[in-house]
């Protein structure tokens, strides 16, 4: 039985998972999410038995179901290799009474490697099975991690070109750094002078402007996104939920059939989501617990009901997670209100024109498995701070943000079901934040000395990710306004 991918915008739109993924964002501007979700359909106990791959496979190929085993099984060993610098892919660890799933073993060192290692091999799969000639042009805005990642993923993979936004005074020194040292003919990275939010803005409109496909088409090419609008990100980060409680059942944590919650630092809702999907696939997932930084409109959002964008843009020490809109909120919004278009239409509607929108009761009530709450900047350092004095363990600012949450949930609820918390980043990647966090004293060293006094306090080896750029020579350079991002796309493809 194939499974079918609606738009939470139209619901006359109804695609295959492999023509979802190629579309990146439906034709409307709404997202894709599955007519229904998959069973899980393997034991909970096997889940203990199973690595990494055969964890994805059994997991994506419930989703993606047009892709046959030979073609699934290959994208998954293409991507889940020596890449990762553990045979584990995604070691769980214990920090505390928590247990962290790291998810910064890949290539760039934060999780977006989860899904960006598969996502070019699902894409050109893809476009083989559905007869695609045109070179895919993949479309990125982000706030630090997906880029690199992305760029990292698509760098001369024949077929394809790849076009990154970021925010250039809103992402670390070491994510800028990985990203303009980026080779491959097929890159092309921008610093535009605005935020994460602006940049997303600007690719969604390229994406749904008419004109400008029509004369992409015209000479060949067509776009895509690897953002975690795509499906082809998302389900991947599914993988991880079941492989994580398979891990826990075989140390003996849990018994198979045991309650976990998950804890998820939370920028653009793409990665809880995952969870909550997980969880809908028969995983005994109790609660979703949303971590936010300071920019908490996702906290006043599980509180109140009241979804508002309307306040100021705080830059924080977890730059991956500086947003305001999350665009996979709307997900979320659609299947709570019983996968009704008009009704998701009307509040997205409301989003774009004043910037809020509330959901009705029943909504709030269909979403009551989650729970937020936010770290302030100074509870960020002080959890990094702590959890290395108490377990010599170094978190970096967004594992942080998610490990003060859920103190602040066993506080606020005396719920002791085991955790499990995303651990999103390698603290390589925020060394100047976490390291002052540890202490003020390093705040007099250099970027690279940082890294060094890095590894001599924590005995972890130096990432490959980091090495490579210490040296490499900056090769992007191009700066724009955020409203010219279109009239820059244009440029580099010769349109
Ligand atoms: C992207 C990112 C997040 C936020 O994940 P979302 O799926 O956007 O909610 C958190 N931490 C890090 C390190 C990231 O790169």
């Amino acid at each position: 039985m194939d499974l079918f991918y609606k738009s939470t915008r139209d619901k006359n739109e109804k695609v295959t998972a492999s023509v979802a993924i190629l579309n990146g964002l439906a034709n409307d501007g709404g997202l894709y999410v599955p007519e229904s979700i998959p069973e899980l359909g393997v034991e909970l106990s096997q889940l203990a038995n199973m690595d990494y791959r055969e964890t994805a496979f059994a997991v994506m190929s419930k989703f993606l179901t047009d892709f046959t085993e030979d073609e699934l099984k290959h994208c998954i060993n293409s991507a889940y290799d020596d890449k990762f610098d553990t045979k584990e892919i995604a070691p769980v660890v214990k920090v505390g009474d928590a247990y962290g799933i790291e998810l910064f073993h890949g290539k760039t060192i934060a999780f977006k490697d989860m899904a960006l290692s598969i996502l070019p091999h699902l894409l050109t799969t893809a476009a083989r099975k559905n007869n695609i000639k045109d070179e895919i042009v993949i479309l990125t805005a982000t706030s630090g991690d997906t880029g690199k990642a992305a760029l990292a993923g698509f760098a001369d993979v024949p077929g394809t070109k790849i076009i990154v936004f970021y925010p250039k005074d809103g992402v670390s020194p070491i994510q800028e750094k990985q990203m303009v040292t980026q080779t491959g003919d097929n890159t092309f990275v921008v610093g535009i002078r605005g935020n994460f939010d602006e940049a997303q803005t600007g690719v969604k409109k390229m994406f749904s402007n008419k004109d400008l496909n029509e004369r992409m088409n015209a000479k060949g090419f067509r776009f895509s996104s690897a953002n975690s609008i795509n499906i082809g990100r998302l389900v991947p980060q599914v993988v991880y939920y079941v492989y994580a409680y398979g891990r826990l059942v075989k140390n003996n944590t849990i018994k198979a059939g045991d309650k976990v919650n998950v804890v998820v630092p939370t920028g653009n809702f793409g990665n809880i989501l995952a969870a909550y999907f997980a969880g809908k696939m028969g995983l005994p997932i109790g609660k979703l617990i949303c971590a936010s930084n300071e920019n908490k409109v996702l906290y006043d959002f599980f509180t109140t009901g009241e979804y508002n964008k309307n306040r100021e843009f705080i830059l924080t020490s977890s730059p991956s997670m500086d947003i305001l809109i999350s665009s996979n909120l709307e997900r979320l919004i659609y299947l709570s209100c019983g996968c009704d278009t008009d009704k998701n239409i009307a509040l997205m509607k409301e989003l774009n024109e004043t910037g809020k929108y509330t959901i009705t009761e029943d909504m709030k009530n269909n979403i009551k498995d989650f729970y937020g709450n936010y770290a302030s900047e100074e509870e960020t350092k002080e959890t990094i701070h702590e959890i290395f004095e108490k377990y010599h363990y170094l978190a970096d600012t967004h594992s942080a943000v998610a490990y003060c949450v859920y103190n602040k949930y066993k506080k606020d609820t005396k719920d002791s079901t085991p955790a499990i918390v995303a651990s999103t980043a390698s603290p390589y990647k925020f060394t100047r934040s976490v390291m002052t966090a540890v202490d003020s004293k390093y705040d007099k060293l250099s970027d690279f000395e940082l890294v060094d006094e890095m590894t001599r306090i924590t005995g972890v080896k130096i990432p490959a990710a980091i090495e490579e750029i210490r040296t490499a020579p900056i090769l992007h350079k191009t700066v724009c306004d955020s409203d010219k991002m279109q009239k820059t796309v244009e440029e580099y493809l010769g349109l």
